[in-house]
């Protein structure tokens, strides 16, 4: 690939990659002077699904210059404050994996420590009271996050500093808007099917439309989904399969009205053979099943499916077969594949969209940079290989740690885990703490957050005190959920009226 002159860019693809993309690698275009062209075809529709987000999405909107009053107005968005599950550990229970952070520490010493010293006298084991993002979304209170005061004591604590959220929004809308944002700024559209690619050994040329057209670039990027009609068929790429490790495999989605205002956060409801979603927006909600296909029919689960929702039906239930694995290597060549035709690791923790725009966001750089270097090129797939692999094992957590008892959950307890699971998984039992890279997309409160409420057998009788130290620990932990809930109860606004007050 060429750095010195003004390259020209061409995205295969109109779905939430596409558009995610073309919106920030058409940021300064007449700088650079390079080209960016979307193409895409209404013959081949985008998923459809993938409404659900976590806290960096914000990274996307201040980086293509939009605010999530932006897609409140435009995209029937509302505010996430976290995940419910419920019936994953055992039939009947539930938890929070909230955003933000949990608890505050104790002269120094961790709050995960003070918490788990004392467990053996709690009557339930729920870390729901101090967690301020998950208290404020069962209030249906909405709040942003409050800044430090410049004068604060080092070791007060502030619970509405330590909240964290994220949007639910119309992935159609979605793109649409991020489709205007591309368009003013300079990128151009084409609706041609691609049927032909023409390529050799040092990449590909030019892409070739149903009327004979070439369309020729340096720089390739495939959001063709799971397709991958650049990377995963013209290029070969290699793909690794992880189903053993993540073994649903089809999804069937249906959308249906509200039926009342719309949660602070997403539930995900496993049952007997996977789980499902769902997620509302403000004018209808999201539902889609997702289930092991070698543990329940397609009937099946379009029953469960459309005898569990809420609200009447808006669409038909629509199937979707999925692959959970990822290319080993997105970056090949002159073509990046960002999107489903990269990988797709399943819903469970709404993790696709931030991965296409992490990974947009990587090329931008190093396209702004002219650095189309091999080394570029490698340091983006380590990252991604990297960063996909801490995103499967901890999905994996969530299967692997349960105590249900039909044949699916069983299988899962005792499948063959990913030596970065098994790690973790024995970093937590005997230590509470688990080593995690730096720039882990999920740090130690979400995977404690997710086990102890997995019922995951931590070592509790080693992290125990003295009784009387213990009692200190639990008039410490009142404190802090007596703190939580008095700020929580200060918020002003409820969701709605969050909501009405940003579409004004
Ligand atoms: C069941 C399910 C639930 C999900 N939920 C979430 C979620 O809650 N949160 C989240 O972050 N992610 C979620 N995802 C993932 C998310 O939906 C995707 O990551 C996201 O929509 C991006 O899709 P895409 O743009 O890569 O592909 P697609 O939406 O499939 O778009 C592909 C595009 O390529 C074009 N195309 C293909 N071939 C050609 C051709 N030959 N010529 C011209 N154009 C072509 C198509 O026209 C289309 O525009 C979910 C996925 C599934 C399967």
């Amino acid at each position: 690939m060429s750095d010195s002159k003004p390259l020209k860019i061409v995205i295969l693809g109109g779905g939430t990659a596409g558009w995610v993309s073309a919106a920030i690698l058409s940021k300064g275009l007449a700088e650079t002077g390079n080209s960016v062209t979307v193409v895409d075809t209404a013959e081949i529709p985008t998923i459809g699904v993938g409404e659900a987000s976590i806290p960096t999405i914000y990274e996307l909107l201040r980086n293509v210059g939009l605010s999530d009053a932006d897609l409140i107005k435009e995209a029937e968005a509302t505010f996430k404050y976290g995940i419910q599950f419920e019936n994953w550990s055992k039939v009947g229970e539930s938890y929070m994996h909230s955003f933000g952070n949990m608890g505050h520490n104790l002269k120094g010493i961790e709050f995960f420590k003070i918490w788990l010293s004392s467990a053996q006298y709690f009557s339930s084991r729920d870390l729901t009271p101090f967690m301020p993002s998950a208290v404020a979304a069962y209030a249906d209170r909405f709040a942003r996050v409050a800044v430090r005061p410049d004068n604060a004591e080092p070791h007060q604590y502030y619970p509405m500093c330590e909240i964290s959220y994220a949007l639910h929004f119309d992935a159609a809308l979605l793109a649409r808007l991020l489709k205007r944002k591309s368009l003013e700024n300079g990128a151009s559209h084409l609706s041609k099917h691609v049927v032909d690619v023409i390529s050799d050994e040092t990449g590909i040329s030019a892409l070739k439309t149903d009327d004979g057209e070439l369309i020729e670039a340096d720089v390739f990027v495939d959001c063709s989904g799971m397709r991958g009609v650049l990377s995963r068929q013209e290029l070969a790429s290699d793909f690794e399969n992880w189903q053993s490790f993540l073994p649903c495999d089809t999804a069937i989605a249906v959308q249906t009205e509200l039926t009342k205002t719309p949660r602070l956060y997403t539930r995900s409801i496993a049952h007997e053979a996977g789980w499902r979603w769902e997620i509302q927006l403000q004018n209808r909600t999201g539902n889609g099943i997702v289930y092991c296909s070698d543990f329940m029919s397609e009937d099946q689960a379009t029953s469960k499916l459309l005898s569990e929702v809420e609200g009447k039906l808006i669409n038909e239930p629509r199937k979707i077969p999925f692959k959970t694995g990822r290319l080993n290597n997105p970056w090949q060549k002159n073509c990046v594949a960002i999107g489903l035709s990269a990988g797709f690791l399943e819903p469970l923790e709404s993790t696709s969209i931030h991965l296409i725009c992490k990974y947009a966001n990587l090329l931008g750089e190093a396209l702004g940079k002219g650095e189309l270097t091999h080394e570029t090129s490698d340091e983006f797939n380590m990252e991604w290989r990297r960063e996909t692999e801490e995103i499967r094992d901890f999905l994996m957590a969530h299967y692997v740690v349960n105590q249900r008892d039909e044949p699916f959950w069983k299988k899962m307890q005792t499948c063959e885990q990913t030596a970065g699971l098994k790690r973790y998984l024995s970093e937590l039992h005997s230590m509470g703490w688990l080593s995690l890279s730096d720039q882990a997309l999920f740090g130690h409160d979400s995977w404690f957050e997710v086990l102890v409420g997995q019922g995951f057998n931590f070592d509790y009788q080693k992290f125990s005190v003295q009784p009387a130290q213990a009692q200190q620990h639990i008039g410490f932990l009142q404190n802090v959920a007596g703190a939580v809930q008095a700020e929580v109860g200060k918020i002003q606004n409820s969701h709605k009226s969050m909501i009405e007050s940003l579409r004004d």
